[in-house]
């Protein structure tokens, strides 16, 4: 009996070692850096309250934890770039509840527009699905917040990641509904007209297919979102509702 009492007792202690080491790591604060790097650089952060901030940086560290950033053609993915590029995902998640887009466990940033081997071609981002990556140039994405014109690589490569990750079986599967889903596609498909008739608000390269619509969609929605809505409500309307949140009313 004594031996099941002590058996008992010393497994509860590993076990309740073992549980503050794990909630240690999770406990592990914001870095006051990154924390920084957001109340200087990301307009979107600023216009949150500050209950919806905390919130934010606790996406952000998980984003910034669950990914592994790689260099190429710079010595270092700096703390300013992990911190902006995973903003910049959670800005787009940030009204759904825990979308982290997983399957995508690496990033890759380059200093400036690159070269891929695969279409020969010079790029400024990539998603891609096979391989789990998001490929960011630096330079673009600081572009796309900086200049505030409806064209944002960082949001722009995010919403692929995020219309993927919704379509790819895992953890995160089907998050957006797809009812909204389907009112969106609908949408899109009269819009892509518009496009190819000169009509659109949107910019030409939305008309390429559905996926390049949605990721041109997001752009403008984050960073056109008054004109967007006033321009066309229903398609900001049903946007909007996918992604859970409203920029044209924040700030
Ligand atoms: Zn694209």
């Amino acid at each position: 009996m004594a031996f099941l009492v002590s058996f008992i007792v010393i497994f509860g202690m590993i076990f309740i070692s073992t549980l503050i080491k794990y909630q240690g790591q999770h406990v592990l604060p914001f870095p006051k850096e990154s924390k920084e790097i957001l109340r200087k650089y990301f307009d979107y952060y600023q216009n949150l309250n500050s209950e919806q901030r905390l919130s934010f940086e606790k996406k952000v560290h998980q984003f910034m934890r669950l990914k592994q950033f790689i260099p190429r053609g710079i010595d270092s993915v700096t703390l300013e770039m992990k911190t902006l590029i995973s903003a910049c995902a959670v800005q787009l998640t940030f009204g759904l509840p825990y979308v982290f887009l997983r399957h995508f466990k690496r990033i890759l940033v380059y200093p400036d527009n690159y070269y891929s081997t695969i279409n020969h071609n010079y790029h400024k981002g990539e998603v891609n699905p096979r391989y789990g990556i998001i490929v960011m140039s630096w330079k673009a994405f600081v572009q796309g917040y900086y200049k505030k014109q409806g064209i944002n690589l960082g949001l722009h490569e995010m919403a692929h990641a995020l219309h993927l990750e919704n379509m790819i079986l895992n953890d995160e599967f089907d998050f957006l509904d797809s009812t909204i889903l389907k009112d969106w596609s609908k949408l899109a498909k009269i819009e892509m007209v518009k496009i190819k008739n000169g009509t659109s608000f949107f910019r030409s390269y939305g008309g390429s297919n559905e996926h390049e619509f949605f990721a041109v969609a997001v752009e403008n929605f984050f960073e056109r979102p008054r004109e967007f809505k006033a321009r066309v409500p229903e398609a900001y309307r049903v946007l909007s509702q996918l992604l859970n949140q409203d920029p044209a009313h924040i700030g």
